[in-house]
């Protein structure tokens, strides 16, 4: 299979089906520095947006997917960060509409959309899914560690503006985190927070795959559950707490375990040598900590996984 620059997957995922990802900035570049990311630690926190990989270069391998019979169900801007950074992020969603039928997808955390040529460029996509984990400026500073000049009241008054202006369909997840922003206070204030923004569909997640730092435990589903019916519109449970898998993941995952059978590796190791994009690599390692079969780290900052034991590791190497 071609490995692609800017593209990876088709990732199989819950919310998505099979989704095909594109990465516009380099890892890690984001206007947050979430406690919860699973991609680490943010590197380059800015907000200046720029061309930050070549578009010709991400149309191009577009172009090829497509053309080559490439099928998913999605195609996704996503990746090492905020892809809405990107100067021209609204082209590459123009180019996969004129250029193929799949529905696309921006993931972005929404800081943003207080301008209007990005709320434009992001009006092009079939979905926006905004994402929301504080009730107040205290919570988002400590949750969501933002750009200083970013404040909690110019989040969403920017996903409120988007709203009015978007007729596509806006997705908001919110992030619950045990102990965190889990009190009946701030949940009160993250349901009428979003109520405010009108989102057609609103998600809850917790953190089901390894988070950046080390403190951040997942809120148990059913504490999730009970807090759905709080919101409105009700919200839907998207963490993947479920063991189901696909045959594609499977693989992925028992190819994880055998490299994690012959030497601990970070996440970065197991991206680079099998290819994966680190969403993807955060993804499995979140189901192989569940299930119990790899240790979570201690140290959470670029940590190294190993295997609970070669009993649990059994795995085939055919
Ligand atoms: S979770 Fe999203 S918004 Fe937060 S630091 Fe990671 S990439 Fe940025």
């Amino acid at each position: 299979m071609k490995k692609y620059k800017h593209l990876f997957g088709p990732v199989p995922s819950r919310r998505f089906g099979r989704s095909l990802g594109i990465d516009l900035t380099p890892y890690k570049t984001c206007s947050f520095d979430c406690i919860f990311c699973q991609l680490g630690r943010t590197t380059t926190k800015t907000l200046e947006r720029r061309d930050y990989v070549p578009i010709k270069e991400v149309t191009g391998e577009l172009d090829e997917w497509i053309h080559s019979g490439g099928e998913a169900d999605y195609i996704t801007l996503s990746g090492s960060g905020e892809p809405t950074l990107h100067a021209r992020f609204g082209e590459v969603i123009e180019f996969v509409r004129a250029a193929s039928s799949i529905p696309v997808v921006l993931l972005t955390n929404g800081s943003a959309l207080g301008i209007p040529e990005v709320r434009a460029a992001a009006a092009k996509a079939d979905v926006v899914k905004v994402s929301l984990s504080a009730g107040d400026e205290a919570s988002f500073n400590y949750i969501n560690r933002p750009h200083p000049a970013l404040n909690l009241a110019g989040l969403i008054a920017g996903m409120q503006t988007f709203r009015q202006e978007f007729d596509g369909r806006l997705w908001l997840e919110i992030f619950m985190i045990w102990g965190v922003n889990s009190t009946q206070k701030e949940v009160a204030q993250l349901a009428e927070w979003a109520r405010s923004v009108h989102p057609d569909r609103i998600q809850l997640n917790t953190a089901v795959r390894p988070p950046a730092e080390g403190f951040v435990r997942p809120m148990p589903r059913q504490k999730l559950q009970s807090l759905t019916v709080g919101f409105d519109p009700p919200a839907e449970i998207i963490a993947e707490f479920s063991s189901d898998i696909t045959s594609a993941s499977k693989a992925n995952e028992e190819t994880i375990l055998a490299m994690l059978q012959r030497r601990p590796c970070t996440e970065k190791d197991i991206s680079d040598a099998l290819g994966l994009h680190l969403n993807e690599v955060a993804k499995y390692l979140g189901k192989l900590q569940r299930t119990g079969r790899i240790e979570t780290p201690a140290i959470r900052h670029n940590p190294y996984y190993i295997c609970r034991s070669n009993d649990i590791c059994s795995v085939s190497r055919n």
